[in-house]
Formats: C-alpha cells, sequence, structure tokens
C-alpha cells in the first residue's frame, strides 16, 4: 500500500539566515519518515515565502530546483504569518493526505514530527504540539507570551495552552478549516473549532536557529487583540457592565451632591474634574472596543482574498520515479 502524503507547511518571511539548516534538517527528517513507510515518496516540505524582502524565495527556488523534496509557494505580498501559513494550507489540501505546520526558524522541535505521525495513523485528525516549557525564550518573551494566553483565554477565545501554530491537520481537517470564511484570520482559535478527533503532543521548545523574532511586541499585541475579537463579545459585555455601574455610582453621587447643596457647602471643582477625566476616558476607552469590533465587521464585509499566490513550485505527484 502507498504510503500517506505529508506535506510540512513553512511560512518564511525574510528567513534567509535560516533557511538552509531549516531545509537540510527537515529533509533529513521527511527522507527518514518515507524511509521507514509512516508516510508515502510524494511528501513534499512547502516553503510559503510571505514577501520577503531578502533572498529567501531565490533560496526556495534554489532547492526546489536540486531536490523535488522541496516545493514552493510564492506569495504575491507580504500578508503576515496567518495569511501564509493558511495560503500554505489550502494548497496542501488538495495534494496531501495530512499537513504539519510549522515555523521556519527550527524553535520547535521537528522530531516531535514522529510522534504526530504516528498519532494521525492511529486516527487523530488534528494533533497539537504543545511546549513543555519556555525556558530557552528571554524573560519577557516568556511573560508576554503567557500573558497572552490567559488574555485570550480570560476574554472567552480558548485556545490550547502554550500551543503556537505547529500542529498536524488530516485533509478532512483542512477541508473543514477552507470552510470558515472570514478574513480576520486567527488559526489557534479556529482549529479547535473544526472538532474531530485531536490529540496533543508535548515538546521542548529551543531558541531561534538565526535571525530575529519577526513578532515584537506591538505585532503580538495586536495578534492579541484581533484572536479576542474575533472570537468573543466579552468585551463589549464588560463596557454593558462597566456602564451599568458607572451609572448606579452617579445615582448615589446625586444624592451625596443633593444633601451637599442642602448643607450650603461649596463642592470643590477637583472631585468634578476627576470625574470628568475618569468618565472621559472611560467612554473613549468603551468607543474604542465598540469601533474595533465595526472595523472587523467592515473587513469581513469587504471580504477581501488572504492571499494571491504569484507561483507555485511543486513537482506533479507522477514526475516521482517510483512508488514506495
Ligand atoms: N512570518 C511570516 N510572515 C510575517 C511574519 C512572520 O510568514 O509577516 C513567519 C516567520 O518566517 C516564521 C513564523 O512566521 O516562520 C513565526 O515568526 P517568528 O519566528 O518571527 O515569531 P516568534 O517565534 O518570535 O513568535
Ligand atoms: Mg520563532
Amino acid at each position: 500500500m502507498r504510503g500517506k502524503t505529508l506535506y510540512v507547511v513553512v511560512p518564511c518571511y525574510n528567513e534567509e539566515e535560516v533557511l538552509p539548516e531549516t531545509a537540510k534538517r527537515l529533509g533529513e527528517k521527511l527522507r527518514s519518515l518515507i524511509g521507514s513507510g509512516k508516510i508515502g515518496n510524494q511528501s513534499r516540505i512547502l516553503f510559503v515565502n510571505d514577501g520577503s524582502k531578502d533572498r529567501t524565495w531565490e533560496l526556495i527556488a534554489e532547492l526546489h530546483k536540486q531536490d523535488g523534496l522541496y516545493a514552493g509557494l510564492n506569495l504575491s505580498r507580504n500578508k503576515g504569518h496567518q495569511n501564509a501559513l493558511f495560503a500554505g494550507l489550502m494548497y496542501a489540501k488538495e495534494r496531501a493526505d495530512l499537513a504539519i505546520s510549522m515555523d521556519a526558524d527550527l524553535q520547535d522541535d521537528i522530531d516531535a514530527v514522529d510522534e504526530m505521525v504516528d498519532k494521525y495513523l492511529e486516527g487523530c485528525d488534528i494533533v497539537y504540539g504543545v511546549r513543555n516549557s519556555r525556558q530557552t525564550d528571554s524573560f519577557f518573551k516568556r511573560f508576554t507570551a503567557e500573558a497572552f494566553y490567559r488574555l485570550m483565554n480570560f476574554f472567552g477565545a480558548q485556545t490550547v495552552f502554550n500551543h503556537a501554530d505547529y500542529r498536524l491537520m488530516s485533509r478532512r481537517a483542512l477541508q473543514g478549516l477552507a470552510q470558515f470564511k472570514e478574513v480576520n484570520l486567527f488559526l489557534r482559535g479556529l482549529v479547535p473549532l473544526i472538532g474531530y478527533r485531536s490529540d496533543v503532543v508535548y515538546y521542548e521548545r529551543h531558541k531561534r536557529f538565526a535571525g530575529e523574532s519577526k513578532y515584537p511586541l506591538k505585532k503580538m499585541l495586536s495578534f492579541a487583540v484581533d484572536g479576542i475579537t474575533s472570537f468573543s463579545i466579552k468585551p463589549i459585555r464588560m463596557i454593558t457592565f462597566l456602564g451599568f455601574l458607572v451609572f448606579a455610582t452617579s445615582l448615589v453621587m446625586l444624592l451625596y451632591v443633593l444633601i451637599s447643596f442642602f448643607r450650603g457647602a461649596v463642592p470643590g471643582w477637583s472631585s468634578i474634574l476627576v470625574s470628568l477625566w475618569a468618565l472621559g476616558g472611560l467612554m473613549l476607552l468603551s468607543i474604542g472596543v465598540v469601533g474595533e469590533y465595526i472595523g472587523k465587521i467592515y473587513m469581513e464585509v469587504k471580504a477581501r482574498p488572504k492571499y494571491l499566490v504569484e507561483q507555485i513550485l511543486d513537482q506533479k505527484p507522477d514526475q516521482d520515479q517510483t512508488d514506495a
């Protein structure tokens, strides 16, 4: 029987420094999996070039020319990690029986792939890679990242704790994912919504092999806001609650002011000023949160394409010499 076809999807943005090493290690991994008969020889490593400004795409094209094991997808411009990953997965679902997504920087332990494939062969449709610890991340990265997961869950976007986008998905799960039409992508929140049988594989997270993080704090914050506002309306509820609370307080204040008035006291203007600022701030904040949702609706209504593919480098399955 022919083995299952695995596509490893790797989004790349300005990764010329790590790409050769990543390609080498992933190539070895895939070959050993093909050798052991766990996966078929049509399996590929699919690099998605997310509009890199450096030589990333040239390197991918070079790899593909040398070895049909490597495939490439070139996006028309930079669309961000989530969209690039989605583009790769959507392509993979046409060719592969299963796909594994991972970052280009070798932070995710590629040895976890074996266990993921085993779980797939046991019948799982989705296998989440979960970090054991974050010892290798800087304190700041670890602190902000863990706060991120807690914040997400607090605001009602259910995610798998310490799971990034290192995961295996079967073709059936990918077809499910394709039916989610939203433009604002937050894959970690979406994938659990697909359902099917799923499992977890634990791994150690390493330091970035080379180059620097493409997720500075600013991007991470906007990622968190995106995640929360895409999956829950809890912030809006909290505003409603806050409004109710402030209104209740204002009734008490009214009583207090009336009493003070009849007592003939001259009220200090500082208290007025304080409440003025507090209320102004709260209102602006509330309008901002509501605006965040309206902005989302605006983007969704336009339903712009999430990505455009400029070029595909992938051998047709029948171009492979022999079947295992
Ligand atoms: N990435 C991408 N497009 C972007 C930013 C990042 O495709 O606009 C890719 C990047 O090449 C890497 C992955 O997304 O493979 C995760 O990025 P990074 O390692 O910089 O994030 P971190 O691990 O620091 O959170
Ligand atoms: Mg990284």
